[in-house]
């Protein structure tokens, strides 16, 4: 049941921010609502749990008119092509997958219209040759770039790490994109911000929080 879910997520947040000195309000979970239907979304709403991530947005267009929830907010974790962009500026409160210059340039120009736009960096922390995501070598230097352009506001990073069967093993991950931040930050770049870090999922984010994660984005373990 997902309200008995949602108890126990909370639940293992908490205790991973226990185990590591962190303040559980400094964690966000985003309910990630790809591929589940209006209802569901709803019986979320229901438990409590006002902020979702879908990874499409065309499926996220269909989908949050029908939510039409005034407290609900909504993040673009998945990959986000240049004529979305748009659609995306107006629909979602933060865009996750930000992995480009052009990218971002569009994303700045389309803000400049609309609103300031929230936006972390995606990171392929694995090197993996399918995944989307700059190397971590390449983020300073986009994120210099980042920092000039209106409209865009950089709040930090976000990694898919690496599929493995044990969360321990997503742990060197997830430090490694906390360090990039330690990185970014020690630039002491102007114009930006790196206090979000986007990782862990339904299997490790609860060693996701204890390295750091202040957005975790949970689907499964929420849905069932
Ligand atoms: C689907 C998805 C998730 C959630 O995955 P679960 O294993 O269902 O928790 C998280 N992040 C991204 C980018 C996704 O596409």
């Amino acid at each position: 049941m997902i309200s008995t879910n949602l108890t126990r997520i909370r639940a293992e947040i908490e205790a991973a921010c226990q185990r590591v000195g962190r303040d559980p309000a400094s964690v966000r979970l985003v309910v990630v609502s790809k591929t589940r239907t209006v209802e569901e979304i709803r019986e979320v709403v229901a438990g409590g749990e006002m902020l979702f991530g879908e990874n499409r947005v065309q499926e996220a267009q269909g989908k949050i008119p029908l939510v039409n929830h005034p407290a609900v907010q909504w993040h673009l974790i998945g990959p986000l092509q240049r004529n979305k962009v748009k659609i995306a500026v107006e629909m979602f409160q933060m865009i996750h997958s930000l992995d480009s210059l052009e990218l971002a340039e569009e994303v700045s120009k389309r803000a400049l219209l609309v609103r300031p736009m929230p936006v972390l960096l995606q990171v392929n922390v694995g090197r993996e040759p399918q995944k989307t995501g700059i190397m971590a070598e390449e983020a300073v230097g986009l994120v210099r770039k980042l920092a000039l352009l209106p409209g865009i506001i950089l709040q930090g990073l976000m990694t898919i790490p690496p599929m493995t069967d044990r969360a321990e093993e997503a742990r060197p991950w997830f430090r490694s994109l906390a360090r990039l931040k330690e990185e970014i930050l020690a630039e002491q770049i102007d114009g930006i911000g790196m206090q979000e870090l986007s990782m862990g999922m339904s299997h490790d984010y609860a060693v996701a929080v204890e390295e750091g994660a202040t957005l975790v984005r949970i689907g499964s373990a929420v849905f069932g």
